[in-house]
C-alpha cells in the first residue's frame, strides 16, 4: 500500500486532525519566504525590516516594505494546499489549522478555525495603545505611514515582528489543539522557528501520528515524523483527499 492510502485511512480512522503550516504552502500563492530569500526578501533584509526595534526607530522606512508586502498578500490566491485543507475541514476531519503564516489565506480558502501563531498582515495594531483596525487600502495609503486615531502612535501590521512575543492566547489555543489531535499534518515549515516548532513535538508526545509534507528534511523528519512526503503539499494533499473520498 502506498503512503497516500495509509495516511488517508489514518485520517478517516482517527478523525481529529490538526494542520501545522508554514510559509512553504504560500509560495505557490506567490508569497516569498524569509528563508528562501526570494522576491521581496532579496531587496529587504528581514532583520532590518521585520524587527520591532527597526520599526520603532523608523516606521516610515519599514512601511515602504510593508506596503509592498501588503500588495503581494492582497493579490495572493489560495494554493491547492490551502484549498485541500479547507476540503478536509468540510469532510469533518480537520479541526484546526495552526499557521505561522500571516497572509490570511487559510481563511480565504474557507477554513474556520485558524490559529495564527504569528498574527495577520490584513489587520493593523497600534504600537501605543494596542487598538486594532482593518488594513484597508485607505489606511495603507496614509503617508508617510498610518497613525492610530486614538493616540496618534504608528500603526503596524498585527504580525509578530522579530523581538516581539507570541500572543499568549494563540499560544495556549495552539498547545491545546496540538495535545488534542490524533493526526498532525505538518507542511511547508522548516521547523526551526521556536516556540512554534515545539507544537509537532507536543502532538507526538501526546500520542498523535505525525505526517510531514515538506520538500526538504527538517528536524522532525528523523525524530518524530511517522510518515514523510518529500513533495509540495499542493501535490500531496489533493491526492490524499482523493483517497479519503466522499
Ligand atoms: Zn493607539
Amino acid at each position: 500500500m502506498d503512503n497516500y492510502r495509509v495516511v488517508a485511512d489514518l485520517i478517516k480512522e482517527k478523525g481529529y486532525v490538526v494542520a501545522f503550516t508554514g510559509s512553504g504552502i504560500s509560495v505557490d500563492s506567490g508569497i516569498p519566504t524569509f528563508r528562501g530569500g526570494q522576491g521581496l526578501w532579496e531587496k529587504y533584509d528581514p532583520m532590518e525590516y521585520a524587527h520591532i526595534d527597526a520599526f520603532r526607530r523608523n516606521p516610515e522606512k519599514v512601511w515602504n516594505m510593508l506596503r509592498e508586502m501588503a500588495g503581494v498578500i492582497f493579490a495572493a490566491k489560495p494554493s491547492p494546499a490551502h484549498v485541500a485543507l479547507s476540503e478536509l475541514e468540510k469532510k469533518g476531519f480537520l479541526k484546526a489549522v495552526i499557521t505561522q503564516n500571516v497572509d490570511g489565506l487559510h481563511q480565504t480558502a474557507g477554513n474556520s478555525t485558524v490559529i495564527e501563531y504569528h498574527g495577520n498582515h490584513r489587520r493593523l495594531v497600534c504600537v501605543g495603545c494596542s487598538a486594532k483596525v482593518d488594513f484597508t487600502e485607505a489606511e495603507a495609503r496614509m503617508l508617510p505611514y498610518p497613525l492610530c486615531e486614538r493616540c496618534l502612535s504608528p500603526l503596524k501590521p498585527d504580525v509578530v515582528f522579530f523581538g516581539e512575543p507570541i500572543p499568549m492566547l494563540d499560544m495556549i489555543r495552539a498547545n491545546e489543539e496540538a495535545k488534542k489531535c490524533n493526526v498532525m499534518l505538518i507542511m511547508g515549515t522548516s521547523g526551526v522557528v521556536y516556540p512554534a516548532a515545539d507544537l509537532p513535538y507536543l502532538a507526538h508526545s501526546s500520542g498523535a501520528k505525525v505526517v510531514e509534507i515538506n520538500i526538504d528534511d527538517t528536524p522532525f523528519t528523523s525524530s518524530i515524523s511517522d510518515f514523510v512526503f518529500r513533495q509540495n503539499a499542493s501535490i500531496v494533499l489533493p491526492k490524499i483527499l482523493e483517497y479519503i473520498g466522499t
